[in-house]
């Protein structure tokens, strides 16, 4: 049995204030069984580590270096410094940066192992992008994202680390997949890992990403290969981010 999972990706909102409450109102109320993760811009992590990093919230960061511990790398933060001050998670992959910052296969395989090495628990994220979906590549574009990482690594990087399938055309769109689509593509990632270790496949949290509000998140939860949720957009109201928690149960 998993245990599932929900985290609350900011992006880049927020303000020492906002991230103050929010933070504030989350761990007043963390359900039973469910691990909750909240990533928040870098600036704001030190201090909600120091505030409420013994509250059973996990912290993490929603980006990291490719290079290790130190360097001259301007504007760059390490996977070690992160951990340093109390982050124990990080996002790898994400659409976004893939998009917007250009990373390449490659280069999210670097951050993976950077995190690792680090003693962070990485949180890959795959998915395919509107076009590619219209094209019927959803599978092949995430076998390639995920070929990239197991290419250097051994199967054993998954008895930890977690995946997100995160279709890029359910981005803050409102167009969430179906539980049903979203079902499809999970167990399409468990085979993938299946094909190298079936027992570490059942061990890997899968969890899908993509405009999931509390209307929509039990259904996709309730899913067998669905294992929790990477939530944008409601993370950054309390009382949605909560429902969306207590729906993983
Ligand atoms: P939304 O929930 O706003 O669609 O964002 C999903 C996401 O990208 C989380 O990483």
């Amino acid at each position: 049995q998993r245990k599932k999972l929900v985290a609350g990706n900011w992006k880049m909102h927020g303000s020492r204030a906002m991230a103050d409450k929010l933070v504030r109102d989350i761990v007043e109320d963390l359900p039973d069984g469910t691990d909750v993760l909240v990533f928040p811009p870098d600036v704001y992590l030190a201090g909600m580590v120091d505030r409420y990093g013994d509250r059973g919230l996990g912290l993490g960061a929603q980006n990291l270096s490719e290079h290790h511990v130190q360097g001259a790398f301007t504007g760059e933060i390490s996977g070690a410094m992160l951990y340093d001050v109390g982050a124990r998670w990080v996002l790898t992959g994400h659409s976004e940066r893939r998009q917007y910052q250009h990373e390449s296969d490659e280069l999210v395989a670097k951050k993976f192992d950077s995190a690792r090495q680090a003693g962070l628990t990485p949180i890959l994220c795959v998915g395919e992008t509107k076009e590619e979906h219209e094209a019927g590549q959803a599978e092949a574009v995430i076998a390639r994202q995920l070929g990239a990482v197991l290419e250097h690594n051994s199967i054993e990087v998954f008895r930890e680390a977690v995946i997100a399938y995160e279709p890029v055309w359910a981005i803050g769109t409102g167009l969430t997949a179906t539980p049903e689509k979203a079902q499809k593509i999970h167990a399409f990632i468990r085979s993938q890992l299946a094909k190298k270790d079936v027992n570490i496949s059942l061990l890997t949290r899968v969890i899908y990403g993509g405009s999931v509000k509390p209307a929509n998140a039990a259904e996709l939860f309730a899913q067998p290969d669905v294992d929790g949720g990477l939530i944008g957009g409601a993370a950054l109201v309390a009382s949605d981010f909560l429902d969306i928690c207590a729906a993983a149960r």
